[in-house]
């Protein structure tokens, strides 16, 4: 065991925890018997704070490894450490791509499952969740295998439910699969919010994969224009040469923080003008690697560095299919009170899946990097929450580091349902984290 500083990948909240990794199903039971307090870590992706526990015990997850024959329907059993870039690296040469992967392959399968996490396809192929047919979890009365239809009340829970059910340790998914690997991408560039919620609302049905890049930066007329790109897995037949090559491996790295200012309004604005303009107004049917498309930060190892010491906050929210007009207000209230957005991005959801804490709901959802340092940060975000709550939305717990009780029960009206298997599985509240402690979601 080691003691160590751990952050989330904002670099908002440190804490100091004992760091230990387990290679079995054994020596996690056994860690969850001897703790008093304990979470499973995997790639410390996420944002805030659900991956870290102040003076208490962090499961380094990346000890519990192994990748099994992928069969002839895709279906693969997969250690819980395995990130999703060992998995494509292995995969993608037999001709089976990850069914949903978010913004990064550097997430591990069980923060994968943990966070519920969503792709470009929710609105195809819904969440991770909706791919894994059965998980062996180890909880502190037990280890057990769960599934849709074995205990699904604790599969259901566990499926968004930031580690706080127990520690997965080996996780089935059934694959997608491609014939190569390359996605036929069209780009097209909206110059305001409107019209690129109408293409989205009424075509990305077309498409496997959509998402839009909006510049939250300019205002009036212009305010939240976009870059919509959309795609599908090429076929053979589409390609001059077909091959299934695996993850391009970043060849950049950014070597030490940047000084804090150096993402402000001034540099965000310049950024986003060229950002725009280097897109083709409209093009049809561009081959893209699938690390280009799926992947792009990938490219520049360690890119948080770029916000500086004092760190950035991840704002994700999705509200319903009526309240579209709660986006475009977020979007307005964010450009008109000067707070930069370096990264913002638009998607659309498709059904929610049974988890009670999962995030996704049908409708829209908005992801916002924002770096610490504008006094008005907090006040701006605060009222975000409100239009939120008041459209019937919530945050997305991998990304949050500042929400509070209040404002998680008004958002996740089936919390209890989640709780009541928590203690069911954990009754002397063993599994918490800093999320956990500062949202009272630990079932105390
Ligand atoms: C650049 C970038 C882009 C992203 N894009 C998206 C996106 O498009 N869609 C999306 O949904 N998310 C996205 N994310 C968020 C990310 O997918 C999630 O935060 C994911 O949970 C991170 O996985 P991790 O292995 O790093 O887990 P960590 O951040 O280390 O932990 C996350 C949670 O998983 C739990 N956990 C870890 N291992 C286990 C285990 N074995 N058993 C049980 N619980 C466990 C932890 O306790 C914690 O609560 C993005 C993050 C980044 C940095």
């Amino acid at each position: 065991m080691t003691r160590a500083t751990l952050y989330g990948w904002g670099r908002t909240t440190a804490s100091i925890a004992d760091v230990v990794a387990p290679t079995s199903d054994l020596e996690v039971a056994t860690l969850l018997a001897t703790s008093n307090e304990v979470i499973a870590r995997g790639l410390g992706r996420s944002y805030g704070d659900p991956a870290q526990l102040s003076g208490g015990v962090v499961l380094d997850n990346r000890e519990l490894g192994g990748i099994g024959e992928i069969d002839e329907d895709g279906v693969v059993a997969v250690g819980a450490g395995v990130s999703i870039d060992d998995l494509l690296t292995l995969s993608i040469p037999q001709g089976w791509f990850v069914p949903v992967t978010p913004g990064t392959r550097q997430v591990s399968i069980g923060g994968a499952i943990a966070a519920d996490v969503h792709g470009k396809n929710h609105h195809v192929d819904g969440s991770i969740a909706n791919h894994v047919l059965a998980m062996r979890l180890v909880t502190p009365t037990g280890a057990v295998t769960t599934s849709p239809t074995e205990d699904p009340s604790l599969f259901w829970a566990t499926m968004g439910g930031m580690g706080l059910t127990g520690v997965a340790t080996t996780v089935t998914l059934r694959m997608t699969r491609i014939e190569t690997d390359q996605v036929l991408v069209d780009t097209e560039r909206f110059a305001d919010l409107d019209g690129v919620m109408a293409a989205m609302a009424g075509g990305d049905a077309n498409y496997r994969y959509s998402v839009a890049w909006v510049d939250c930066m300019t205002k009036g007329a212009h305010m939240g224009r976009a870059i919509l790109t959309r795609g599908d897995h090429a076929l053979r037949a589409d390609v001059e040469k077909a091959t299934l090559k695996g993850p391009k491996r970043p060849k950049l790295a950014v070597p030490f923080d940047a000084p804090s200012g150096l993402l402000n309004p001034l540099t965000i604005k310049v950024f986003n003008e060229i950002w725009f303009r280097s897109a083709p107004k409209h093009e049809v049917g561009e081959p893209q690697s699938l690390s280009t498309f799926f992947h792009p930060l990938d490219g520049l190892r360690d890119w948080n560095r770029l916000y500086g010491r004092r760190g950035f906050v991840q704002y994700q929210f999705c509200v319903p299919d009526s309240q579209g007009a709660t986006v475009v207000d977020a979007i307005k209230r964010l450009s008109g009170s000067g707070v930069p957005s370096f990264l913002a991005v638009l998607k659309r959801f498709g059904p929610a899946n049974p988890g009670p804490l999962s995030f996704p709901m049908p409708g829209w959802t908005l992801a916002l990097d924002l770096p610490v340092g504008p006094s008005r940060l907090p006040g701006v975000l605060d009222d975000l929450d409100e239009m939120v709550i008041g459209a019937g939305g919530r945050i997305y717990f991998a990304k949050d580091a500042r929400l509070s009780p209040e404002k998680v029960r008004a958002m996740y009206p089936r919390l209890a349902e989640f709780l009541e298997v928590k203690n069911r599985v954990d009754p002397e509240h063993r599994l918490t984290s800093d999320l956990a402690r500062r949202l009272q979601l630990t079932g105390r």
